[in-house]
C-alpha cells in the first residue's frame, strides 16, 4: 500500500513536548503526538471507492492487511506520527475551555492529485484530551457518520468524507439514553478524510489563553495551507481569511437548510474552519417540515440547535471566531463590517435557494412572502419536506386546483388537513401559479432544475437505524444498498422507490429515528 505522505500539521506547529498518554491541560501546543489503542479483533465493514481513489488507494489496497490494521489503528504507518488536535470550545453558548480530539486520532496528511488530505480515525482510543471518556466509539454512530457524510457529500453540502467503517471486535459500554441502563455495544472506527480538521475552537483556544504567538502560527499555518489564495499573511490577510470562513460558513448552512439536515451540535468546537459539515453526532433530517426540530436530547429543552435556529446560530459562532482572530488584528471594524454582511447575505441567500426549491430562478419582490406564507402553512399539519418539494415539481401553473393532490403524500396525517388548512393551501397554490406563469419557464425545464436541488433521497433518521439493526446482527447488506441508494440522491431509482415515503409510524418516536443523545 503506498501513501503520498505529506504532513504539514506536525512539522510546522508546535507540539506539545509530553509524550504520554495522561489526560492534561496543553499549553502554546496544537497538537499532541499519541498512538491509536490496538484492537481486538477489527474487521472492514465498508469502503468507500470514490474517497479511497481520491487518496491514491486501489480496492485491491482496501482489501490488503495493511489497510485493516492502518485504519483500525493497530498499524502506524510507516513515516507518520499520529497526533490529537488541541481545540476548545463553546458549548450551547458557554465557554467550555479547552477540549480537543478525545476519540478522534489523526493518522497523516496525503497528497494526491494536487489535493491534500488528513486522514483521521474517530473512535481510537484515548487521547490527552479524552476527559472523563474512554475516546472509543460505537457501531451505531459510526454506521451514521460514516453514510451521512457520504451522502451529505453527494447531495452537494460541503462535508469532511468518510474512507472506511470498521469493526474493532472490541466492546464499548454506553449509556444510549442516559437513563442509567448502560450496556455494551460493539466498538467500531470510521476514517475521516477532509482537506483540513482544523475547528473555530483550534483558534479560540489560544485567543482565550492570550497566547497570541502560537496563535498567529496557527492563523498563518492555516492561510498558507488551505487559502494560499489570499497571499501572505497582513492584517488584511487575516480580516479576508475570516471574511472566506464567513462566507463558506454561511453557504455550508443555506445547503442544510435546503436539504433539511440539522446538525444538532453546533457548538464552536464542530465548526470547521473550511465550512465543512464536521463531527456527525446526534444530527438528524426534517421528516415534518418544523422550524423548532432537533434531533437532540440533550438540547430538548432549549432547542438552541435547532432547524430554523442554524443559520443564526452560524453567525453567533462567527462572532466567536471574530473575537478570537481580533488580536491579530488590532480593530473591530472590518471584523464587525463582514458579521454585518452575514447576516445580509444569509437573507438573500437563503431567498435565492428557497427560490429555487420552487422552481423560481427570476426575482419578484413578492417572493419573499410567498416563501414565508409556505413555510407557515407547511408547519400548520406534519408535512414531510423531502416528499413535498419534490412531488411540487409536477404542479402544474395551468392547473392550481390540483395542487393539494399533487403534494398529497407528503401529509402525515391527511384527517388532520382540516378545510381551512385546504384553503390556505389552495390559496397558496393560486399565488404560487400566478408566480410561475410570471417565470414563465416550461414546466418540464422546471421540473429537471427543481429535481436537483430538492432531492428524492436522504438518510433519513429511520433508514439509518434499520442499517444499524442489521449492522449490529452482522449483516452489512443495508449499509451497502443505503451507501449506493444515496450516491445519487437526485435521481429517479425506480428500484429504490421504497426510500422515498415517509417516516414509518414505528419510527415515530423510536430511539435513533426521532431523538438521539450524544452517547456516541
Ligand atoms: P462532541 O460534542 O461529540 O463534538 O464532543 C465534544 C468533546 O468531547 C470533544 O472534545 C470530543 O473529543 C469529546 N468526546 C466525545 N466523546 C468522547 C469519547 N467517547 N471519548 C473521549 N472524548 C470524547
Ligand atoms: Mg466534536
Amino acid at each position: 500500500m503506498q501513501i503520498n505522505l505529506k504532513d504539514t500539521f506536525t512539522k510546522e506547529l508546535p507540539a506539545d513536548p509530553i509524550l504520554e498518554n495522561s489526560r492534561r491541560q496543553v499549553q502554546k501546543a496544537c497538537f499532541s503526538f499519541v498512538t491509536p489503542k490496538k484492537t481486538r479483533k477489527p474487521e472492514i465493514v465498508h469502503v468507500s471507492p470514490e474517497m479511497l481513489s481520491a487518496i491514491g488507494l486501489s480496492q485491491e489496497d482496501a482489501n490488503s492487511n495493511v489497510f485493516l490494521s492502518v485504519f483500525t489503528g493497530n498499524k502506524v504507518l510507516e513515516n507518520t506520527t499520529p497526533y490529537a488536535m488541541c481545540y476548545g470550545g463553546h458549548q450551547f453558548g458557554n465557554w467550555a475551555g479547552q477540549l480537543g480530539d478525545g476519540r478522534a486520532i489523526n493518522l497523516a496528511e496525503v497528497e494526491h492529485h494536487n489535493k491534500d488530505w488528513t486522514l483521521q480515525l474517530k473512535g481510537a482510543g484515548e487521547t490527552p484530551y479524552s476527559r472523563t471518556a474512554d475516546g472509543l466509539a460505537v457501531l451505531r454512530s459510526s454506521v451514521r457518520e460514516y453514510l451521512c457524510s457520504e451522502a451529505m457529500y453527494h447531495l452537494g453540502v460541503p462535508t469532511t468524507r468518510a474512507l472506511s467503517l470498521a469493526l474493532t471486535g472490541d466492546e464499548v459500554l454506553r449509556d444510549m439514553l442516559y437513563d442509567g441502563n448502560a450496556a455494551y455495544e460493539k466498538g467500531a472506527v470510521v476514517c475521516r478524510v477532509a482537506p483540513s480538521f482544523l475547528r473555530f475552537g483550534n483558534y479560540q483556544l489560544f485567543a482565550v489563553s492570550q497566547d497570541e504567538e502560537t496563535l498567529k502560527t496557527l492563523v498563518d499555518y492555516t492561510i498558507k495551507h488551505h487559502f494560499s489564495h489570499l497571499g501572505k499573511p497582513t492584517k488584511e490577510t487575516y480580516l479576508q481569511f475570516f471574511e472566506t470562513v464567513s462566507n463558506s460558513t454561511l453557504e455550508m448552512i443555506i445547503h442544510w437548510q435546503r436539504v433539511g439536515f440539522v446538525h444538532g451540535v453546533m457548538n464552536t468546537d464542530n465548526m470547521s474552519i473550511l465550512g465543512k459539515t464536521i463531527d456527525y453526532g446526534p444530527y438528524g433530517w426534517l421528516e415534518g417540515y418544523d422550524h423548532n426540530w432537533t434531533p437532540n436530547t440533550t438540547d430538548h429543552q432549549f432547542k438552541r440547535y435547532r432547524y430554523g435556529a442554524q443559520l443564526d446560530i452560524g453567525l453567533w459562532n462567527l462572532y466567536q471566531l471574530a473575537n478570537a482572530l481580533y488580536p491579530l488584528i488590532g480593530e473591530a471594524e472590518g471584523l464587525e463590517g463582514v458579521l454585518q454582511s452575514y447576516n445580509e447575505k444569509g437573507q438573500r441567500h437563503y431567498l435565492d435557494m428557497m427560490r429555487s426549491k420552487l422552481g423560481l430562478f427570476s426575482k419578484e419582490k413578492t417572493d419573499a412572502a410567498l416563501i414565508t406564507d409556505l413555510e407557515e402553512i407547511l408547519q400548520l399539519t406534519e408535512t414531510d419536506m423531502t416528499i413535498f418539494f419534490r412531488n411540487l415539481s409536477d404542479f402544474s401553473a395551468e392547473n392550481p386546483s390540483k395542487g393539494l393532490i399533487v403534494i398529497k403524500d407528503a401529509f402525515y396525517i391527511p384527517t388532520e388537513v382540516s378545510d381551512s388548512i385546504k384553503q390556505k393551501w389552495n390559496s397558496w397554490f393560486g399565488q404560487y401559479a400566478a408566480r410561475l406563469k410570471k417565470e414563465g419557464m416550461a414546466s418540464k425545464e422546471r421540473k429537471e432544475k427543481m429535481n436537483q436541488v430538492n432531492p428524492k433521497y436522504v438518510l433519513r433518521n429511520y433508514m439509518a437505524q434499520l442499517a444499524i439493526d442489521d449492522a449490529n446482527k452482522g449483516d452489512y447488506k443495508l449499509i451497502d444498498e443505503l451507501f449506493k441508494l444515496l450516491r445519487k440522491p437526485y435521481e429517479e431509482q425506480p428500484k429504490s422507490e421504497k426510500w422515498f415515503v415517509k417516516r414509518p409510524d414505528w419510527a415515530r418516536h423510536k430511539a435513533g429515528c426521532s431523538m438521539l443523545s450524544c452517547s456516541s
